[in-house]
């Protein structure tokens, strides 16, 4: 099976230059070149052996799926008529709608190259990003979910019993926490800096109705590096994936985690990401489970550009998973989940982790 690379061009005509002179950062760290990054260095890397993709737009009733039809024409009107400031951080210009209609698509075309087993780890490299787009609000950079987009699609239209998303992003997925809350279709796990923006997240969100035990968060503090992130990824989230059994697993791939991203305080470095990169691949390989990245943030761009080499590196590679003992944070957080996943409680699995 091949390993996909999706992106499109009108990425690079989402422009948000400009921010607002009240704005503490006077340029927008959201920017073009965060694409043209990774293009550069994955090509030195001869595309670390996947195979490149034109993202299609996506459909619109896949679109109104998770954000109301009179949300998507307000933004479409918006973008026609110029674009501008949605808010401090989220800007739009006129061909931002193009990009968004793409950037959603490429994880819809993802999930069928997965699904229709073409290939077995994808990658989608493509903006805006997505997870902090609420279904009646574009913020924090993201005009729609699209992660939440392509989880939805491979629930409904798909039939897919068991998604699960991890989001790595050092920001907390406010949309994607939200979209999924009530589902048990969809296991949504994210590992983000508390405090930081947008706020929610806190670990005794856990969802709602159907969906409690289904929404995992866990917050980490300011200063959190490799030994932390790695550990919560080793002893929580695949011991959660072993339990869910997921059909699909997509992750949220942002990289603004690492020590040099000047948007968060966390300290995780190039071999903190290929370790979880690794580790969750070598997870869907025991699953028989295939993977997909979207690219969410990662405003340093020589070190995103690394980082999501070294990604799809791991998705490219048979890696081993061998880590090394839980840190107090995932004790914790193994502890307090094994309400819903006993699975997790130490000593009642036949599996050493
Ligand atoms: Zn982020």
């Amino acid at each position: 099976m091949a390993y996909v690379f999706l992106e499109h061009r009108s990425s690079l005509e989402h422009i948000t230059a400009s921010r607002p002179a009240s704005s503490a950062m006077s340029v927008n760290p959201e920017q073009p070149t965060r694409i043209l990054a990774i293009e550069r260095e994955l090509d030195a890397r001869d595309w670390c052996g996947f195979e490149r993709m034109q993202a299609p737009p996506v459909e619109r009733s896949l679109l109104t799926a998770i954000h109301p039809e009179s949300h998507v024409a307000e933004i479409e009107r918006f973008c026609a008529a110029g674009g501008g400031h949605i808010d401090d951080d989220t800007v739009v210009s006129p061909g931002s709608w193009e990009a968004a209609l793409h950037a959603a698509g490429a994880g819809v075309r993802m999930v069928d190259l997965l699904l229709d087993g073409y290939a077995s780890s994808a990658f989608c490299s493509v903006r805006p990003p997505g997870h902090h787009a609420m279904p009646t609000q574009a913020m924090g950079f993201c005009i729609f979910n699209n992660i939440a987009i392509a989880a939805k699609y491979a629930v409904e239209v798909r039939g897919l019993e068991r998604v699960m998303i991890f989001d790595w992003d050092v920001h907390h997925a406010n949309s994607t926490n939200e979209v999924f809350h009530a589902s048990n279709n969809v296991l949504f796990v994210s590992i983000h800096q508390s405090p930081l923006f947008p706020g929610t997240g806190p670990a005794d969100d856990v969802g709602e109705g159907a969906g409690v035990g289904y929404t995992v968060n866990l917050p980490v503090r300011a200063g959190s590096g490799d030994d932390v992130w790695i550990s919560l990824v080793e002893h929580v989230v695949v011991p959660l994936a072993f339990a869910f059994e997921p059909q699909l697993v997509l992750v949220s791939a942002g990289y603004d985690a690492h020590l040099e991203d000047p948007m968060a305080d966390c300290n995780v470095t190039d071999a903190g990401f290929s370790a979880m990169a690794h580790a969750i691949a070598a997870t869907c390989r025991e699953l028989a489970a295939p993977v997909g990245a979207m690219l969410e943030g990662g405003y340093a761009l020589g070190t995103l550009a690394r980082c999501v080499a070294t990604t799809l590196e791991a998705m490219s590679t048979v890696p081993d998973r061998n880590g090394g003992a839980a840190a107090p944070l995932a004790r914790d957080a193994r502890h307090r989940l094994a309400e819903w996943w006993p699975q997790l409680t130490a000593g009642s699995s036949a599996r050493s982790w």
